[in-house]
């Protein structure tokens, strides 16, 4: 059976495990080393990257965490996950490092005070019809390196264009929340990433 564990250190663990029972795979809390060496895939949560990072680092997770990335393990960050995944950041808070492996540069709570958070239906690679997405206080993808796939872009309005989902070989990630609601289709997608490699 495939092992899915979701970073449980800080931010919203519970509907990712959710989301990941329900598509059939064993699903279960990250917070220690030896929980990490299960893991055929992680969901690196929504929440504060600042916090996270400094959590990883404290339950000495930070560097098991980025050898496992390096070695390819499949992993899907959400929103502060995206950040804790992106190689640069901007507006990063000082001192705030990231696991990396992702090829871009993410802005951190890019979309400001006036569009802080809100919701919108985007059309996203590999999924069908589109994707009801929330976004809370969330980052965008400002740069891509050369072997990132763009999978979705925000399609209207300010930000229209805005790049907010990425892929990169196993590492996959959205500055959306796709564990909030009961539809698992992007989740989907990651399970898949996870079984193919
Ligand atoms: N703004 C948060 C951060 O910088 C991310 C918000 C979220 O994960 N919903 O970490």
């Amino acid at each position: 059976m495939t092992s899915i564990g979701v970073f449980a250190l800080q931010g919203d663990v519970r509907e990712h495990l959710h989301a990941l029972q329900r598509l059939g795979v064993d699903a279960f809390t990250v917070r220690r080393p030896a929980e990490l060496e299960r893991c055929d895939g992680l969901i690196v949560p929504g929440g504060e990257s600042t916090t996270m990072y400094k959590l990883a680092r404290t339950f000495d997770l930070l560097e098991p965490l980025r050898r496992r990335v390096k070695d390819g393990m499949p992993t899907f960050g959400t929103c502060a996950g995206m950040i804790m995944l992106a190689e640069r950041i901007h507006d990063g808070a000082a001192g705030q490092e990231t696991v990396g492996g992702l090829d871009v540069t993410v802005r951190r709570n890019a979309f400001g005070r006036q569009v802080d958070s809100f919701e919108t239906d985007l059309q996203m690679a590999g999924v069908a019809d589109p994707v009801h997405a929330v976004f809370i206080r969330a980052p965008w993808v400002e740069e891509v390196g050369p072997g990132v796939e763009v999978l979705a872009a925000v399609p209207s309005g300010e930000a229209a264009g805005r790049i907010v989902a990425v892929r990169q070989g196993p590492l996959m990630a959205t500055s959306f929340h796709p564990e909030v609601g009961d539809d698992d289709r992007v989740h989907g997608l990651f399970v898949d990433l996870v079984k193919q490699s």
